[in-house]
């Protein structure tokens, strides 16, 4: 790790110990994870969760989950339900002794009104009755200052008996909006008499018909804040420049005295753009909806149930936001740097077992017909204490069909005839001839076994051979279908200035396999992961594996093979 991201790293951690020293907060340290629920989270919505209740478990704090349910339209519970359970899925709780911290912005649209009201009786806010266009042409533009509203002198009183009636649903949507009143000539576009309520004739989620005007996001989320207490209020750049707003309106209600000071302080970070993927919700939405993957969950989906059901753990993903850091420049993360987080979590932990992905029989025509011994491995190479695994040979074998060549390619040394290899934890053999159909199809290979030369035993090691290839043995192994996930998309970034990442979907991200695993697997559970040696990670599928009908999910292959240089050192 260098030192650069280190560093990075600790920009708001920075910004939270001085204000420890300095007493601002008395040490409390209280966050949110603001989700609108309109959508899955993705991996994006990864970083700010570990940021967000990552900082709060350092510092003995708390992270509020707080779904951001001010946009009537678009949202639905499925989503809520959904995000809850992901959030606790990563490892997090918004638990605090016997209080929950889950909250719901729409819980305080009655609050919300009132601070409006309030707004208006101290000359801050008033209702404007342009159009959309003439609102958006008196704007102004960077180099040229706004118009005044005509509506913008309205007296106190006919603001709020505009404002109630807009509440009591008297006028259709976009008749009037309430702004705040701050300056048409401010350099800040966003500080030029911004919209804080709007009239939606629409039904929402939780308040249903309750209300027709709601509040702009905004204006919404420092209250949301404030309501809540939180301290450091972390969010993505593209709101810096709505920060002097945020500021603004918190400002005029400690005056006011609705909130004590200080007020809650917004910081901004660098959002995550990951290569071969995209962050988009609208995006990912369409993805789903036209049927280019299964679902919200598809494995090839950036979308944390996707993850998960590819079989990432929690602490991969966790281990890759820690790695990555929190900067305040917009960067790309390489797709490599989240996928070698999960090799390097699930390595130490994961037991090595075997698969055949594509498989060809191997007959051992001078091994005896009905017998069969037992063969043993390490259950993990480097934890000897996790003991050894046992599996049966016998006369026929399943081998992966690219480990043999009728006639073989200069370097390749594993099985042709007339050549020894060893199979893996068994016999040293050697290749007698093969099998072929009517099309020339290799059908099986035939071999002669050593007896004198199984692993582990005096004098195996005096068969010097270069090739090891894996195998099952075929009366025993366990039927499995695999499914071979790679990256959703071809191109590092999809959806980059004007291209349409539909065409950089890649064809080859999921390829479906019958295989033939080792029969120890046979107690496997939903979500249980394995190395497949050679092959890479594997979990069996959340939904699709059931003991007798297995299903494995590639997660990862052992090694990057999208990495533009191969790896130093392996
Ligand atoms: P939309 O695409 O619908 O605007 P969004 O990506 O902003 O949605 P929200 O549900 O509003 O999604 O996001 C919740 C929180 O997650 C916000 O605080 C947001 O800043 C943060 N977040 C969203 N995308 C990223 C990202 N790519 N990297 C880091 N944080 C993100
Ligand atoms: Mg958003």
């Amino acid at each position: 790790m260098s030192n650069e991201l280190t560093a990075a790293s600790n920009f708001i951690r920075n910004i939270i110990d001085e204000d420890n020293r300095n007493g601002k907060w008395a040490e409390r340290v209280e966050t949110r994870f603001p989700p609108e629920p309109n959508g899955y989270l993705h991996v994006g919505h990864a970083k700010s969760i570990c940021l967000n209740f990552g900082i709060a478990r350092d510092y003995h704090g708390i992270c509020h989950l707080r779904f951001d349910d001010t946009n009537p339209e678009k949202e639905e519970t499925e989503y809520v339900d959904a995000i809850i359970e992901t959030v606790k899925w990563l490892g997090f709780s918004y638990e605090q002794g016997d209080k929950e911290h889950l909250y719901f912005a729409s819980d305080y649209f009655e609050k919300l009104y009132q601070c409006a009201e309030l707004l208006i009786r101290n000359g801050r806010a008033y209702v404007d009755s342009q159009t959309a266009e003439e609102m958006r042409a008196n704007r102004g533009s960077l180099t040229e200052r706004g118009k005044d509203s005509p509506f913008r002198n309205r007296t106190v009183e006919e603001n709020l008996d505009l404002f109630r009636r807009m509440r009591a649903g008297e006028f259709a949507d976009g008749q009037h909006v309430l702004r705040a009143k701050i300056d048409m000539g401010s350099p800040n576009i966003n500080m030029r008499d911004p919209a804080i309520y709007r009239i939606r004739h629409a039904h929402h989620h939780r308040t249903g018909d309750a209300w027709c005007i709601y509040p702009m996001y905004t204006y919404a989320h420092p209250l949301e804040d404030a309501i809540e207490n939180i301290t450091h209020s972390l969010c993505t750049l593209e709101f810096e420049d709505q920060r002097p707003f945020y500021d603004w309106v918190l400002e005029q209600l400690a005056e006011a005295g609705v909130f004590k000071r200080p007020m809650p302080q917004q910081i901004e970070f660098a959002r995550l753009n990951l290569t071969y993927a995209i962050t988009s919700k609208r995006k990912l939405r369409q993805l789903v909806s036209d049927g280019h993957v299964d679902g919200w969950d598809d494995p090839r989906m950036p979308t944390l149930v996707g993850l998960r059901r590819r079989g990432f753990t929690p602490e991969s993903i966790q281990l890759f936001c820690e790695r990555i850091g929190v900067a305040k420049n917009d960067s790309w993360i390489d797709m490599g740097v989240l996928e070698q987080a999960l090799r390097d979590d699930l390595d130490p932990k994961a037991a090595r077992s075997v698969a055949v992905l594509d498989p060809l029989k191997l007959i051992i025509d001078n091994y005896p017909e009905g017998q069969q011994e037992a063969c043993q491995a390490p259950v993990h190479p480097h934890h000897p204490e996790r003991g050894v695994r046992t599996f049966p040979l016998s006369r026929e074998l399943w081998i992966e069909r690219e480990d043999f060549q009728a006639e073989p390619v200069k370097g390749f040394f594993r099985l042709f005839p007339g050549n020894k290899v060893r199979l893996r934890y068994g016999y040293v053999v050697e290749c007698t001839g093969f099998d072929q159909d009517a099309d020339g199809n290799v059908t099986a290979v035939h071999c002669q076994y050593f007896a004198d030369s199984k692993s582990g035993t005096p004098g195996a090691d005096t068969y010097k051979v270069k090739g090891n290839i894996h195998w099952v043995s075929a009366p025993h192994a366990l039927a499995a279908q695999v499914r071979l996930y790679d990256r959703l998309f071809s191109d590092p970034n999809p959806d980059a200035g004007e291209k349409n990442f539909l065409d950089a979907l890649n064809p080859n991200a999921k390829r479906i396999t019958q295989a033939f695993v080792e029969p120890g697997l046979t107690g496997t559970v939903a979500e249980d992961r394995v190395q497949f040696e050679r092959h890479g990670y594997f979990v069996a599928d959340r939904y699709d594996s059931q003991p007798g009908k297995l299903v494995f999910n590639r997660i990862v292959s052992l090694k990057d093979s999208w990495a533009a240089k191969p790896a130093k050192g392996k």
